[in-house]
C-alpha cells in the first residue's frame, strides 16, 4: 500500500508518501516560524496556504520517481490527511487540498485523527502490541490506552498542552518560539527550586506551575536590575537566590515528573508493560530518561520514536493511513469535514484486531 499523507493541524506544512512494502517513510515539511510570540493562527493559515502545494509537488514527485507501475496510473492508493483536532483555519487549508487530490488523482480519502497518529506512529516504529501511549504534544497531553475499540482518554491535561504551557513561559521571559528546546538547554546549569506540582487523580495541571515559574522569573529579572555591575548578577545569583536556569531545570523536573507519574500509573492500571512517546515535547532528553527509568524499574519497555516522528510531520499520517486503507476506513467527500476538536477516543479503530480483555 502507499499513501500521500497531508498534515497540518498548526505549524507544520507536511506531505509523505509511506510505501508499507517497502516501509519507506519520505517526508518534505515546511515549518511556520512566528516572528514574535506564540502561534499566530491567521498567520499559521497563511504558511500553510503558500507551503502545503510545494511540499505535495515535492512528495508526489518522490512518489512518482518511486512507483513501479504504469505510468498513466496514481503513484499512491489514497491520500490521507489530518482530519483534527488542531487549527480549523489550517485544517481547512490541508481538507481542500486533500480533497482536490483525491479527485484529480482519482483516489480515495482517508481522515485521520492528528492524536492518534502520534501514537500510532510509535506503535509502528517498536512493533509494540498495545502499549499505553503517552502523547507530548504542544497542544495536548493526555496517556492514552486501547480498549475495545478505541483508544481510551485515561489521563489528560486539565488546562493547556504541555508544550504550549512551556512555551508561555519562555515568551514571557522573551525567548522566541518554540521554547521547549530553550528550556531544556538552559536546564543543564540549574538546580532545584520548589514549583507547583498538580496531579489529581490520572489528570494533570500545568497552568499553576506555569505562572509560579513566571513570578520566579519575575523576581530573577528584578534582582538582576536592581545589583547591576556585579558579574555573578548575570544569572541573578549574586543574593543567593534563584536563577533563570534554576526555574527551567525545575519545570522540567516537575511537569515531566508529572507526565511520569500517571503514564506510571496508567501502565499499572492497564497491566502493560509497554509505553510509547508521541509528540513534540518527546524530544526532550530529559523526559525520556524520566521515562526510561520508570518503565526500567518496572520491567516494561520504552520506546520513543525519532525525532522526525515526534514532532507534527504527515509520515505518520500517512503510516496511520496506509493501516486504515488497509481495513477499507476511507471517507467520502461530504463526509470529510475537518473538525478542531476532533478527540482520540472519537475514533473507531478500525486496523486494529486485537482485543485485550
Ligand atoms: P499538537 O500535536 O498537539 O497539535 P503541536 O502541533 O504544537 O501540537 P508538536 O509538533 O507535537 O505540536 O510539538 C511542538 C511542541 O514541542 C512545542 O510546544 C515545542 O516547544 C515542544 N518542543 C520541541 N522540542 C522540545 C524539547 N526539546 N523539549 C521540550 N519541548 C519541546
Amino acid at each position: 500500500t502507499r499513501i500521500l499523507g497531508i498534515e497540518g493541524t498548526a505549524w507544520a506544512a507536511s506531505a509523505a508518501v509511506y510505501d508499507s512494502g517497502t516501509d519507506d517513510v519520505f517526508i518534505e515539511s515546511d515549518a511556520y516560524e512566528p516572528d514574535s510570540g506564540g502561534i499566530h493562527p491567521r498567520e499559521a493559515a497563511e504558511h500553510m496556504h503558500e507551503a502545503i502545494p510545494t511540499v505535495v509537488k515535492t512528495a508526489l514527485e518522490h512518489a512518482r520517481e518511486t512507483y513501479a507501475g504504469p505510468a498513466d496510473e496514481p503513484p499512491v492508493d489514497a491520500v490521507a490527511f489530518s482530519q483534527g483536532p488542531g487549527l480549523g483555519p489550517c485544517l481547512r487549508i490541508v481538507g481542500t487540498a486533500a480533497r482536490a487530490l483525491s479527485q484529480s488523482l482519482s483516489v480515495p480519502l482517508v481522515g485521520v485523527n492528528h492524536m492518534v497518529a502520534h501514537l500510532e506512529i510509535g506503535r509502528h516504529t517498536a512493533d509494540f502490541d498495545s502499549p499505553v501511549c503517552l502523547n507530548a504534544s504542544g497542544a495536548n497531553a493526555h496517556l492514552l490506552a486501547y480498549r475495545n475499540g478505541r483508544y481510551r482518554v485515561l489521563g489528560e491535561t486539565m488546562d493547556t498542552g504541555v508544550g504550549n504551557a512551556i512555551d508561555k513561559f519562555t515568551r514571557h521571559v522573551g525567548w522566541s518560539h518554540p521554547g521547549g528546546p530553550k528550556v531544556e538547554a538552559a536546564a543543564k546549569d540549574g538546580a532545584y527550586v520548589d514549583l507547583p506540582y498538580v496531579v489529581k487523580g490520572m489528570d494533570f495541571s500545568f497552568s499553576g506551575i506555569m505562572s509560579a515559574a513566571k513570578q520566579r522569573y519575575d523576581g530573577v529579572s528584578a534582582s538582576q536590575a536592581s545589583d547591576s555591575g556585579d558579574p555573578a548578577d548575570e544569572h541573578g545569583e549574586s543574593d543567593g537566590s534563584v536563577s533563570l536556569e534554576d526555574v527551567c531545570f525545575s519545570l522540567q523536573e516537575n511537569i515531566f515528573g508529572m507526565l511520569t507519574e500517571v503514564a506510571e500509573r496508567a501502565l499499572s492500571l492497564t497491566g502493560s508493560d509497554e509505553l510509547v512517546l508521541g509528540g513534540g515535547v518527546g524530544q526532550n532528553a530529559r523526559l525520556r530518561e524520566m521515562l526510561e527509568t520508570m518503565c526500567t524499574q518496572r520491567g516494561a519497555d520504552f520506546h520513543a520514536p525519532e525525532p522526525r516522528f515526534l514532532r507534527d510531520n504527515a509520515g505518520m499520517i500517512a503510516v496511520l493511513g496506509a493501516k486504515m486503507y488497509d481495513a477499507g476506513d476511507t471517507i467520502a467527500v461530504e463526509d470529510s469535514r475537518v473538525d478542531p476538536n476532533y478527540r482520540p477516543d472519537q475514533v473507531d479503530v478500525t486496523w486494529r484486531t486485537d482485543e485485550p480483555d
